[in-house]
């Protein structure tokens, strides 16, 4: 999908004589932040996004954060903004993303875009569940009259995710932390999605022969990175597992950068 992204950005840099631009947010020292942005910002460069970077200190006012985003919706040459979350506790994450216009909220979560998707109206989609939807597509798992359950009711995973896989008419169960017991609907799936960050949460005993697992989670357990689904057990019963690091997190980016040339090509056509 870079490759082709690549090529893509290459034809239209060579017709429109501009690339696009994806500006980019940090507020704070947090580690994980500062390699999730930098892995992004790698991305970007690799298949042809210019990326504007930038890194402010934990203390900025909202204010300050608003105003700069202000500037990202005028400036022409930004076509994707992507405030990396968390922020400090004295910003409103709500207040901010809704500051981010619609058409270059390329993580799709101001509320315009998370109605379209309610609506399954064409519009910017989360990149996570979007990377998932694309997993399941690429490596051919029927989703159409299949029982997806999602663990985990999030809104930038768990729910949207819900939303997409009943558009694409599966039958759909949405567990949380108060769904007991867990694995009377988990042994139930055909796709079990697992967005928890709880680490090996999902054990070979709860899931079916056959199904097929897509493990969201990133968990840290003694400096390696864990998912929220037993590997080794549930992989001996599964047709299909994504594994973790190098399942659902590179194709978060990479929806991402799809997400920035679909901002740019639809701001070339206005
Ligand atoms: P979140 O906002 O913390 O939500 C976690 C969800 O799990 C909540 O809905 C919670 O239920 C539910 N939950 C907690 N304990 C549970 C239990 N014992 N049984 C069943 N459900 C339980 O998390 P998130 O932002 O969706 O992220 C989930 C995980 O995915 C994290 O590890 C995160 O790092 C990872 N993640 C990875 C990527 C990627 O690109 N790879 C992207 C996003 C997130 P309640 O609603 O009842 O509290």
């Amino acid at each position: 999908m870079r490759e082709i992204l690549r090529r893509k950005i290459t034809a239209l840099r060579d017709k429109y004589k501009v690339s696009p631009g994806l500006a980019v947010v940090l507020v704070g020292d947090d580690p994980a932040s500062q390699i999730y942005i930098q892995n992004k910002r790698k991305a970007c460069e690799y298949v042809g996004i210019q990326s504007y970077y930038h890194h402010l200190p934990v203390d900025t006012p909202e204010e300050k954060l608003l105003d700069l985003i202000h500037e990202f919706n005028q400036d022409v040459n930004v076509h994707g903004i992507l405030v990396q979350l968390p922020l400090p506790k004295h910003i409103s994450e709500e207040r901010i993303l809704v500051s981010i216009s619609p058409e270059k909220d390329i993580d799709g979560f101001h509320p315009l875009n998370m109605g379209k998707l309610v609506a399954n109206a064409p519009g910017l989609r989360p990149c996570t569940p979007a990377g998932i939807m694309e997993l399941l597509d690429r490596y051919k798992i029927q989703i159409e009259g299949k029982h997806a359950v999602v663990v985990g009711r999030s809104n930038i995973v768990g729910k949207p995710l819900s939303l997409m896989l009943l558009h694409r008419h599966a039958t759909v169960t949405v567990c949380h932390s108060r769904t007991s017991p867990l694995s009377s609907y988990t042994r139930q799936a055909d796709i079990l999605v697992a967005a928890v960050g709880k680490p090996q949460l999902i054990q070979g005993g709860m899931v079916k022969e056959g199904v097929a697992v897509i493990d969201v989670g990133t968990n840290k357990v003694g400096g390696k990175l864990v998912g929220d689904v037993d590997f080794e057990s549930v992989s001996a019963k599964a047709s299909a597992i994504t594994p973790v690091p190098g399942g659902v997190g590179p194709m978060t980016i990479t929806m991402l950068l799809e997400n920035t040339v679909r901002a740019f090509e639809d701001m070339l056509q206005t």
